[in-house]
């Protein structure tokens, strides 16, 4: 007989915590998982899922329009939002669902309320119950931050924009990393006048300078106003209701919602983690070895809550990686190198590896080719638009170092061809590919 209820207690069911509480499970551990709002996390609840199906529901808007050059006669569009958002959330609903019955499936017993941490070994519910666990597992997530600035209560964070009673007719954003983007890029075709403040020069901070002038100058010929040096200072609201946005100079900018998109910062406060004595660093987050396991010995953390990568596969990669090496008798590291990521936006854009600035400081001699074309889609629809791929090769080994792209499917063909890079394809490997034409994706193999 264990001297702890519990093999493993998990405090926040999100990918993370999802994903090792039902291997942990599976391996033959008894666990438990707490969760004080919904099974899903972030990406399934108000976060990457949500917003796709937004920039799908957004979309729709250049798609109609563009239709007309391929021989279809549209009647008069209209726009429902209430409709979009109500059929999303209930999809939201659908897959609560199925998280909650893979928990479920694989015998993990659920807590739906807050669990806090009381010692090494021991949890307490809200509900006043104590729980010990011979390991507990942290994956609460990060959450909004928002700048303490006078009027701050009058905007909303991403997780209030699946739920807005109405389309903004005015939507002034504050921030310029990926929250702000696809939200911007998302309203932008919904309809909404969109202003973008961001408090630098530099937007999409990480991904390569010449992908994200690119966005910039699309999102600015699509209708979106991008201030920059507009650092965000306070919020007024007028008595009808206007929400007056001050950030830098020139004059307020008025707006029926303010989205805040400044960063997440670990939600860590009031977890109990001194409790166990689970040391804390930058921002809050928790600080964890190659194992994530914490300062004490007992506890481990996984996912967005660590701060190092947040990207969901990312905390889905780490709750495994720590469910097979405590319970699965199989020790196993995660791989943070060639992670690929994407951003949304419209058009989205998405990149792999080293970005040109930063292979030139760590390899000193690269090349670089890229191809500027205008794809033939957007030709046909006399959409002005042009893509834009870029690949970083490393000059000693012609090794593909980094990939980046901008324009239609960016995503969906630079996961295809991160395998490549994450393999250490050479620039001849990829010339050596026959293109397959007619396609977007055949600019990777044609570059020069
Ligand atoms: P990001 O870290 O991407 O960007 C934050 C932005 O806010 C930056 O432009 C930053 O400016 C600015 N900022 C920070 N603090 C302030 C402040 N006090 N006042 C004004 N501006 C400020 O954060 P997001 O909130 O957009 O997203 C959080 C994380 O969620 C991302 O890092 C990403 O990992 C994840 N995510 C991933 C998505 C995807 O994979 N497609 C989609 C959405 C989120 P500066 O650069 O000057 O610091």
């Amino acid at each position: 007989m264990s001297e702890y209820e519990y093999d493993l207690f998990v405090i926040g069911a999100g990918s993370g915590g999802v994903r090792a509480s039902r291997v942990a499970a599976a391996h033959g551990a008894k666990v438990a998982v707490a969760e004080e709002y919904r099974v899903g996390g972030t990406c399934v609840i108000r976060g990457c899922v949500p917003k796709k199906l937004l920039v799908y529901g957004s979309h729709f808007a250049e798609d109609l329009e563009d239709a007309q050059n391929y021989g279809w006669t549209i009647g008069r569009m209209s726009f429902d939002w209430p409709k979009l958002r109500d059929h999303v959330l209930r999809d939201v609903d659908r897959l609560n669902g199925l998280y909650t019955q893979t928990l479920e499936n694989n015998g993990v017993e659920r807590f739906l309320e807050r669990a806090t941490v009381t010692g090494p070994n021991s949890v307490k519910l809200a509900s006043g119950r104590e729980i010990s666990a011979k390991y507990i597992l942290i994956a609460v997530g990060c959450w909004p931050a928002m700048p303490d600035v006078p009027g701050i209560e009058h905007a909303v964070s991403s997780n209030e924009m699946f739920h807005l009673e109405e389309l903004p007719r005015r939507l002034v954003v504050i921030g310029g990393g990926y929250i702000a983007m696809e939200f911007a890029g998302i309203f932008n075709a919904l309809g909404s006048q969109v202003t973008l403040c961001n408090r630098s020069e530099a937007l999409l901070r990480g991904y390569d300078r010449a992908l994200v002038d690119r966005l910039v100058q699309i999102s600015m010929a699509r209708g979106i106003d991008i201030k920059l040096n507009a650092p965000f200072e306070r919020i007024e609201k007028d008595e009808d209701g206007t929400l007056q946005v001050h950030a830098g100079r020139g004059d307020p900018i008025p707006a029926d919602a303010v989205l805040v998109a400044t960063g997440r910062k670990p939600n860590t406060a009031g977890l109990g983690l001194e409790s166990a004595g689970v040391e804390l660093g930058r921002n809050g987050a928790i600080a964890v070895d190659d194992h994530g396991k914490t300062s004490c010995d007992s506890i481990y953390a996984v996912g967005d809550v660590t701060d190092r990568v947040q990207l969901t596969p990312v905390a889905i990669r780490e709750g495994q990686a720590f469910a097979d090496t405590l319970f699965g008798d199989k020790p196993t590291k995660v791989d943070y190198d060639c992670i690929p990521s994407a951003v949304f936006s419209h058009p989205p854009l998405a990149g792999v590896g080293l970005t040109e600035g930063d292979a030139r400081n760590k390899l000193g001699k690269i090349r670089v080719y890229s191809s500027d074309f205008r794809p033939m889609k957007n030709i046909f629809a006399d959409r002005a638009e042009r893509g834009l791929y870029k690949m970083v090769v490393d000059d000693t080994t012609g090794r593909v170092v980094g990939l980046h792209m901008i324009g239609p499917e960016a995503p969906e063909i630079l996961q295809a061809a991160a395998i490549a890079v994450k393999a250490g394809l050479t620039k001849a490997d990829f010339d050596a590919t026959v293109a397959l034409h007619p396609s977007m994706a055949e600019e990777l193999v044609l570059m020069r």
